[in-house]
């Protein structure tokens, strides 16, 4: 497939050499040893190849140590270029098509739509807690552009945003073949953006994205305070919504909740359907770990139904936690358990040996369930303005407790607890602080709750 000659190859490795001198041995024999040179150009570029997106990466952090070593060798400075193998391939193709295009070729060359094809609505289990979104996400497949634009799915981390995305363009793929669909997380979006204004290719970029049929970005949150990135994506937005082209958007947040975005682009993202993802309740979480272990060709049989019904009840905040847990409990029986059925028994000591379990199960809800319940109240209770001494206790303690063991700001405990500003969070924690410095009975009763959150 490479044009490599000789020449080019004693020069890379003389460039290689350079390099070697100037990082550790690990990094040069891990990430540089196997990349190879595909050719310098007349313009003064030297095109690298490297076998995946990952020495990719690695390769444009050290891009100024490559250049660098290069002019070394060359005697001239060159600017760098990494192509990964799929990238040079498309390369390559478009070469052949047009010797003269190559210089002019289009930024992305690796113009892939990046839909997962793992990813469908037949795998999507389907529940109150995200039937609205999942049929929303249907229909904007089924007929793009038609009925809601923008759609805009948010919820938390690990409810299935992603997997409704690739979803939507696997099912609008297979429905109607000649479409243009391309999946981006706004990450990518920025970097795409940002690189081609350095290339003074912005124009071409847009124009890429006008030609879409379907526009998916997924973690739309991270566009915010991205001043550039946003003027953009409001030109491509724009563009697409008036010709009728589809725009599936996905944030951890509401519109109105994304600090640093643009109002005119939240009132953009306001105009089409904005609907929420929930934790799974129950019999969904039991009907995704069902999916699951169908997937993994698993049957269902060997596993104790109480054992299903466990990790329902304890992952079922975070789908992606309930999956990890359920991979854990595969792992483990696979690797220690004696017999092939998964018991309650084998559940136990699987998860009795997960050192990290106590931060994965730790939450502000599990935080705030377990002090109301030892002291007889409703989480309800805790978030209300009720100025009941026990209850203004329980809030207290259950503020202390968040900011003890989770990583989470005043302000954000606040919100999360009936909407408090940051100064409350900050003087209940001292109180409780002082407490129990001073009150034994303080002391055993924290203890006695911190127990019970840590053993969850
Ligand atoms: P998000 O993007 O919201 O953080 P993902 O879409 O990445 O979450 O989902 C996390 C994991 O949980 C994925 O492996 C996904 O397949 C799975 N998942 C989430 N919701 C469901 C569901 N309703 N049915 C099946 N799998 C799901
Ligand atoms: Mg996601």
């Amino acid at each position: 497939m490479k044009k490599v000659n000789g020449h080019l190859n004693k020069i890379w490795k003389d460039i290689l050499t350079e390099v070697e001198k100037s990082v550790d041995d690990i990094v040069f024999n891990t990430y540089f040893k196997d990349s190879d040179i595909y050719k310098i150009t007349d313009n003064k570029k030297v095109l690298v190849e490297v076998g995946n997106n990952l020495q990719k990466m690695v390769f444009m952090e050290m891009i100024d140590l490559i250049v660098e070593k290069t002019a070394i060798v060359l005697e001239e400075t060159y600017s760098v270029e990494i192509y990964n193998k799929d990238e040079l391939e498309t390369l390559l193709e478009a070469e052949q098509q047009d010797t003269n295009k190559f210089m002019t070729l289009p930024l992305n060359v690796d113009f892939k739509d990046n839909i997962q094809n793992q990813y469908t609505f037949d795998n999507f289990v389907v529940g109150d807690s995200n039937r609205e979104s999942h049929s929303a996400a249907l229909a904007s497949a089924l007929s793009p552009g038609h009925f809601y634009n923008p759609l805009f799915i948010f919820g938390n981390s690990g409810l299935g945003k992603t997997h409704l995305l690739h979803s939507i363009g696997n099912y609008a793929k297979k429905n109607k073949k000649d479409q243009k669909l391309l999946y981006i997380t706004s990450n990518d979006f920025i970097t795409k953006v940002v690189k081609s204004f350095k290339m003074n290719r912005i124009e071409e970029f847009k124009q890429d994205m006008y030609n879409l049929d379907i526009l998916l970005v997924d973690d739309i949150q991270f566009l915010a305070g991205k001043d550039k990135s946003h003027e953009i994506f409001f030109y491509i937005f724009n563009e697409l919504v008036n010709n009728k082209k589809q725009i599936v958007l996905t944030s951890d947040k509401h519109p109105t909740e994304i600090k640093g975005l643009e109002e005119r682009l939240i009132s953009r993202f306001y105009s089409g359907l904005s609907v929420g993802l929930d934790s799974p309740e129950f019999e969904v979480a039991k009907a995704i770990l069902d999916k699951k272990l169908e997937q993994q060709m698993i049957n269902p049989d060997n596993i104790d139904e109480d054992v299903l019904s466990y990790l329902a009840t304890h992952f079922s905040k975070d789908v992606r936690k309930l999956e990890g847990a359920l991979n854990r409990l595969i792992f483990y029986s696979i690797n220690f358990a004696d017999n092939d059925r998964i018991t309650m028994e084998v559940a136990t000591k699987a998860f009795h040996n997960h050192t990290n379990r106590e931060r994965d199960t730790l939450s502000v809800d599990s935080i705030k369930d377990t002090v109301a319940n030892y002291y007889g109240l409703t989480v309800k209770q805790i978030d209300s303005k009720n100025r009941t001494r026990i209850i203004v206790n329980a809030r207290h303690i259950s503020m202390y407790l968040i900011r003890k063991h989770l990583d989470i700001s005043f302000s954000k405990i606040g919100e999360e607890i009936g909407g408090r500003d940051h100064s409350t969070v900050v003087s209940a924690y001292d109180k409780i602080q002082n407490l129990l410095k001073k009150e034994s009975s303080y002391q055993v009763a924290i203890n006695e709750i911190e127990r019970k959150i840590l053993n969850q």
